[in-house]
């Protein structure tokens, strides 16, 4: 209902997310805030994002029942479940272990059965499911990622927060079209950076 009154209108997304209960991917810590519009902490420094960001992010990704989608940074999950319920596969990539873990978890107990989850680095993509329909990157790239880029089909939808020159950071939508590359600036956006590689060992 928050949603809604705060102008997002895609019903179908709104489904989606009603669907997915938030508590179950926010740390018992933070269990009286799960549900309200904000941005929380989910362990190893990062974030699950901010409801209002998932629902804007989500319908502009354009998703429908036929089509495959990669996620780079799985974080709690709770965005990949969203879209898992809006799409026919999801391939999402996560650099923490850990967190990946608690995600396979999650999907597990809420039966998402199309869900499938790696630890590794994002940024590479996930080569042997290429080409993909939709991407959606879930934290912060400093540079367009070509390599993702090129695992995106014609007419594929990619979204993703970078820093725009003297602007901050935005979320982007990029669209391969037969002619090139479209870019359209969506919305301002605030999250973690996208980091090479995997942790460093502790
Ligand atoms: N979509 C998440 C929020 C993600 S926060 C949710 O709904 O909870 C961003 C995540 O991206 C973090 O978990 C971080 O560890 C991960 N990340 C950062 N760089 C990455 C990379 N190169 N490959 C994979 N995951 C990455």
């Amino acid at each position: 209902m928050e949603l809604r009154s705060q102008g997002v209108s895609d019903t179908e997304v709104l489904s989606a997310m009603e669907r997915v209960p938030r508590e179950l991917f926010v740390p018992e810590a933070f269990q009286d805030q799960a549900y309200e519009n904000i941005a929380l902490p989910i362990g190893a420094g990062q974030t699950i994002s901010q409801p209002k960001i998932v629902a804007e992010m989500t319908s502009a990704l354009e998703l429908g029942p036929r089509l495959k989608v990669l996620e780079v940074g799985t974080g709690s999950g709770y965005q990949a479940a969203v879209l898992a319920h809006l799409c026919r596969r999801l391939y999402t990539v996560e650099r923490h272990r850990t967190l990946a873990d608690e995600a396979e978890t999650r999907f597990a107990q809420l039966r998402l059965g199309n869900i499938v989850i790696q630890v590794g680095d994002g940024s590479e993509g996930w080569p042997a499911q290429a080409p993909f329909d939709r991407i959606i990157v879930t934290a912060q790239a400093v540079m367009l990622p070509d390599i993702l880029l090129a695992q995106l089909r014609e007419g594929g939808v990619m979204i993703l927060p970078i820093v725009e020159k003297g602007q901050g950071q935005k979320v982007v939508r990029l669209r391969r079209t037969e002619k090139g590359i479209e870019r359209e600036t969506l919305m301002d956006a605030r999250f973690v950076p996208l980091l090479d590689g995997l942790p460093r060992a502790k």
